[in-house]
């Protein structure tokens, strides 16, 4: 039998069954042990600090023990402190980004997935480098800076080398004012070379999901092809460490397998990069399954209901408190303003998960890998987190000056943010608003801009970026950083 062992490099010795298990057990017995409850709630706590805040984040083990407690009181809290983990590191920015869907080729057989291969009636479509400069076009005259990339596997239809092709593309493209700073991949598991090439090209996050952390099921939802090997998946972000991507995103599909079980590996799996190279995840995503071609989630029966999904969400918050956390369109609007004040720091606007959906006047449903339910442009949801309090941020910065894995770790940790992310948020959203956003939008954008500009504590920096948005108000001047 496997023995847990977060440093160890093999899969059912990180993410242990047994260990997922006695934690699951221990929660349970302890979910109602109000002391317990009382100091992990404090452990969890932003502590302020001569410079920012510092916090200790949650063992897997703690962490399921607030997760399993039901008392209404004790979830108040745990929201509570979740939104002021997010302040503190986060501010009130929210990062923005759009996913390009590269190509629906795929050789799994994924029973959730309605690109998998057996399924015959999905038109199948990969983009030519023509194709992707067209949907570059059609993202960055929405305003958009920064792309997660999608494909299926397919080694024959989407090897390495067209990836690589088209992030080559995607950076080459400026049209008018128009720039993608960054380009996060989501890509099955791979070698340590091509991680590698993947670092060369220039990207961003590498994201890839577990879809689940039980072995036994995930054998089951992935019968075929290579992604039916769980320690290959399992093991991915361990060699992408190794082949130089310091920036890595993870996430489970939510409504495969028990949620309990899932929180407990999510967290066990950040514990490990931590342990192995001194860094945690990068961001952590919440995809939870949603009606696509040929997928009927309530097929899937551990679905979560939202009030299950948001007390997941900001225990990940408390647990990881320097972690990105990202939410997609799959979720509504209403879900996605709850979760906002709960820790999600990313997400996507505008989006079409179909092959070719943005240069498509039609929604395209036929190619889509599931049902957008925020279907609004992203005009409407800049303007809508704007009148929320929250800043819609397009900065792409850090990874462009070099603040990756543990270096934007301790910026986030340094109290800096106001002084470096904020204004650059400021930068970022005002070059929107400036090259793309409505008449109505422009106008509750530079009242945000106007306020959010005093917040900035050293003066220096405040003169700077206020005269950089006077520039980029007066001239074609664009991207400017801290
Ligand atoms: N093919 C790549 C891989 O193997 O990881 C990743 C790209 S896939 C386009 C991105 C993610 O979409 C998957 O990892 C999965 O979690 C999610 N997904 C698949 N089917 C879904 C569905 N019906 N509803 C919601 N999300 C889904």
């Amino acid at each position: 039998m496997a023995i847990y062992d977060p440093k160890s490099l093999k899969a059912e010795e990180f993410i242990n069954d047994e260990e997922i298990r006695e934690t699951l057990r221990y929660a349970e017995a302890h979910k109602n042990d109000a002391a317990l409850i009382e100091e992990i709630l404090q452990k969890a706590r932003p502590i302020k600090k001569e410079r920012g805040y510092e916090c200790r984040g949650l063992t897997h083990r703690e962490a399921s023990v607030l997760l399993a407690n039901d008392d209404p009181a004790v979830t108040e809290k745990i929201y509570q402190i979740a939104e002021e983990i997010k302040l503190a590191f986060y501010g009130n920015r929210i990062v923005i980004f759009a996913p390009l869907y590269l190509s629906n080729y795929c050789v799994n057989g994924c029973v959730y997935c309605p690109y998998h291969l057996k399924n015959k009636h999905i038109p199948r479509k990969k983009l030519t480098q023509e194709e992707v400069k067209a949907e570059v076009i059609a993202l960055q005259d929405m305003g958009h800076k920064r792309l997660a990339i999608e494909a299926g596997e397919d080694p024959v239809n989407n090897p390495i080398e067209y990836i690589l092709d088209c992030i080559k593309t995607i950076y080459s493209v400026h049209h008018k004012n128009g720039d993608i700073r960054r380009v996060n991949v989501n890509i099955a598991a791979t070698t340590v070379e091509n991680y590698r090439r993947l670092k060369e090209a220039g990207i961003g996050t590498y994201i890839l999901f577990q879809e689940t952390y039980h072995k036994e099921s995930y054998l089951k939802l992935h019968p075929t092809g290579p992604k039916h090997d769980y320690d290959y998946h399992t093991e991915a972000m361990d060699r992408a460490m190794e082949g130089g991507i310091d920036d890595v995103g993870l996430g489970v599909l939510f409504g495969l397998e028990l949620y309990k079980y899932e929180f407990a590996g999510l967290i066990m799996h950040a514990e490990h990069l931590e342990a192995v190279h001194g860094v945690g995840p990068h961001t952590i995503s919440v995809p939870r399954v949603k009606r696509a071609d040929d997928i009927d989630p309530t097929a899937f029966d551990n679905g979560i209901d939202d009030e299950t999904f948001a007390k997941i969400t900001a225990c990940i918050r408390l647990a990881v408190p320097y972690t990105g956390m990202i939410i997609s369109t799959r979720e509504s609007e209403a879900v996605r303003s709850k979760l906002l004040r709960l820790g999600i720091s990313q997400v996507s606007g505008g989006s079409r998960t179909s092959v070719g959906g943005y240069t498509e006047e039609e929604r395209p449903h036929d190619t889509e890998q599931f049902d957008v339910s925020d279907q609004r442009s992203l005009d409407e949801v800049v303007r809508w987190l704007m009148e929320n309090g929250h800043i819609p941020s397009f900065c792409t910065a850090c990874y462009r000056e070099g603040r990756t894995g543990d270096r934007f770790m301790s910026l986030c940790k340094s109290g800096q943010i106001l002084n470096c992310c904020h204004p650059n948020a400021l930068m970022t959203l005002s070059e929107y608003l400036e090259d793309y956003a409505s008449p109505k939008t422009k106008e509750v954008g530079y009242k945000m801009v106007e306020e959010e500009l005093k917040r900035i504590p050293k003066e220096k920096v405040r003169e700077i970026a206020a005269q950089n948005i006077a520039d980029i108000k007066n001239s074609n001047r664009r991207d400017f950083r801290f």
